[in-house]
């Protein structure tokens, strides 16, 4: 704070200053020319008056000048001379010489990059009266230079030439370190020293608008994952994990010295990124991740802890198709996973994203945005599939609520093609909303209608599921619908309901508390048994498509299908079968005592509309 009102008090003054010394010489100019001509009496008393005031202002500049922090300097663009005060000639540090009279010798002490600087800010405000106001560095000898900041303002004749310039000069040495400081603290990471994610990206940025301009340009990104880090921490504690990864960030820091255009960065808790521009061919890189690999496999001593590291490195170059920080980012964390699932072979843990993941990658981008608008303007709809009663008269109970994507206003699709995506993008929340809401909404219309039995089952992904507030979510779809829980069933797949048990078997307390149906998809897929599903608080299970496929034919197939079934009724639980296709799959289905069957051999997933008029043909609501 002080040293902000310091800077805001120096401007004041030295704008005082450059004011109060132009009209100071305004009025010694005048008084020069008046002295040469005769002058009556009255005049000479006037002349007495303006000496009289001009020494008073010539005391005032003084104290102004010797008053204020800064140098003063004027010059006469004439003779070239420039006058610089006592002040201004300190801040050269060689008292003797100090600056001289002219710009020669500051413009010989500035570091070399600035002296053309100083020399086009001067000519920028006497030729395009760009303000003066500059910043340079002044080399002294202990090698830190200081920091000067030149402001001023030419006079200038009727004409508009400039005649004189005056000025301050002041150093903002101290300023400048707190400002490079800040601007360090920002852009570094505070444990390594290295750069943070900020610097990395925004390097990142440079490297890829460097690609546009040089279209032969070639730069590589490495992600580096040190490899169960976690266990360090865990084992030694975390001030021993942190000189860790300190010993890390030298070690790759060093290693890439000989790259002229390099930055190293931490960009996660145990992820560190290198940028290597300039590359000139892409063994060097390979070259340089083995060598890293290396550095970090010799043993570390930390607090008299020997320990060795690995690390796995994901490497991405710039294509030839202009890709954003964040796809590269993502490029560079996709191959990095893929490394992470090879098989160590002893040699390597690094990895190239080559051209048929980038396509592949591209692909998915792509994807993802366009999932991202779609569920932003909710371009997508639900259609019915029937679940038949088979032991019934074939009446139909209930509906699958399954989800399409009317993508460009017109291709519909699958979910198989986006559910995946949406699933690891998070998108599935607030698209799992919409389904949620809309499905209850069409049974709420079917239920108003008449068929007061209709169940409708919504697909749950593991995702949601994971949700806290998924239980609180349903409560209020169902309140704002209208519809009585017992018309709605969730849909889980076994895989889903085997993630975080007791968290999953929770929220499905908590919905069956409020009267719903659970049933298990997929079910024989994800190689849990019934006794483990005795936990949950489930009413159905749905056998998998893949074990009704190959009925009559294989074997195998119908005695698991059978087992499912009499185990499912010794259980009291409902059995769905999913996919029946044909007569003699539904035959031996309703031999064996399954109860409800879904699939083309009654209907595909049909329409709102079509899925109205199918209840009222086949409902025992509607007979
Ligand atoms: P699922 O829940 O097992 O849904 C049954 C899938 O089997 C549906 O495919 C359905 O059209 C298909 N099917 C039904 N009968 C037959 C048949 O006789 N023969 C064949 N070959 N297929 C049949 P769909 O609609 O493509 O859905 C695939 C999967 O996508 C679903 O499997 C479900 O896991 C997921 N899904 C669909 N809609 C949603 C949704 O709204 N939310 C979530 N989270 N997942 C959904
Ligand atoms: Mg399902
Ligand atoms: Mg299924």
């Amino acid at each position: 704070m002080a040293t902000f009102l310091n800077g805001y008090l120096v401007e004041y003054l030295q704008v005082v200053t450059v004011f109060t010394l132009g009209g100071m010489l305004g009025v010694f100019v005048y008084l020069q020319w008046t002295r040469s001509e005769k002058e009556p009496l009255t005049e000479r008393l006037t002349r007495r008056n303006l000496q009289e005031d001009l020494r008073a202002s010539e005391e005032r500049l003084n104290l102004v000048i010797e008053g204020t922090n800064d140098g003063i300097w004027d010059w006469d663009i004439s003779t070239g001379k420039v006058f610089w005060s006592e002040r201004a000639n300190l801040l050269a540090s060689n008292n003797s010489l100090g600056f001289g009279d002219s710009w020669d010798i500051i413009k010989k002490r500035l570091v070399v990059e600035d002296r053309e600087k100083l020399e086009a800010a001067l000519r920028g405000h006497l030729v395009g009266d760009v303000p003066f106001h500059i910043e340079v560095r002044l080399a002294m000898l202990d090698g830190k230079p200081r920091h000067l900041l030149l402001r001023g303002k030419a006079k200038r004749a009727s004409d508009g030439k400039p005649s004189r310039m005056a000025g301050s000069v002041s150093d903002v040495t101290q300023r400048k370190s707190v400002e490079q400081e800040l601007i360090y603290n920002a852009y570094h990471d505070s444990l390594t020293g290295v750069g943070n994610r900020k610097l990395f990206t925004d390097r990142l940025k440079h490297n890829i608008d460097r690609t546009i301009r040089r279209r032969d340009y070639l730069f590589s990104l490495l992600v580096l994952d040190v490899d169960n880090f976690k266990m360090i921490n865990d084992t030694y504690g975390h001030s021993i994990g942190d000189k860790v990864l300190r010993e890390i960030a030298m070690r790759i820091e060093d290693r890439c010295h000989s790259f002229e255009d390099r930055m190293v960065a931490r960009i996660g808790g145990d992820v560190f990124g290198v940028l290597i521009g300039n590359v000139a061919k892409i063994e060097d890189i390979k070259s340089l991740v083995l060598r890293i690999e290396q550095d970090l496999s010799a043993p570390f001593v930390v607090e008299n802890f020997k320990m060795s590291v690995s690390a796995t490195i994901g490497i991405v170059f710039n294509g030839e198709k202009q890709e954003s920080s964040e796809e590269m980012l993502s490029n560079a964390d996709t191959v990095l996973q893929e490394a992470k699932r090879t098989p160590f072979d002893g040699r390597s843990r690094a990895r190239v994203f080559d051209s048929p993941m980038r396509k592949k990658a591209q692909e998915l981008y792509r994807l993802e945005q366009e999932l991202r608008l779609a569920v932003e303007n909710q371009d997508f709809f639900l259609v019915y599939q029937p679940i038949v009663n088979i032991q019934k008269g074939n009446r139909v109970v209930g509906f699958e609520a399954l989800v399409r994507w009317n993508k460009d206003q017109g291709t519909e699709v699958q979910p198989c093609d986006f559910i995946p995506m949406a699933e690891d993008t998070g998108l599935i929340l607030p698209m799992g909303k919409w389904i949620l809401e809309t499905a209850c909404r069409q049974a709420k219309a079917w239920v108003d209608a008449g068929f007061h039995d209709v169940t409708v089952a919504v697909n749950f992904s593991a995702r949601q599921f994971l949700n806290q507030d998924l239980a609180n979510q349903v409560r209020c779809v169902l309140e704002e619908t209208q519809l009585n829980p017992r018309n709605l069933k969730v849909e889980i797949t076994e895989s889903t309901a085997m993630r975080e048990i007791e968290r999953t078997i929770e929220t499905l307390h908590s919905l069956t508390n409020m009267g719903l149906q659970i049933s298990i998809d997929d079910f024989g897929t994800g190689y849990s048994n019934l006794s483990y599903l005795k936990h949950y608080p489930i009413n159905t299970l749905k056998i998998d498509r893949s074990f009704v496929k190959d009925i009559p034919d294989d074997q195998e197939d119908m005695a698991i299908t059978r087992t499912i079934i009499s185990m499912a009724n010794n259980l009291h639980l409902k059995i769905i079968a999913e996919g029946v296709e044909t007569e003699a799959q539904l035959d031996f289905l309703r031999q064996e005592g399954c109860e409800q069957v879904q699939g083309y051999y009654f209907s595909r997933p049909l329409s709102r509309e079509n899925a109205t008029q199918y209840l009222k043909d086949y409902s025992s609501d509607a007979a």
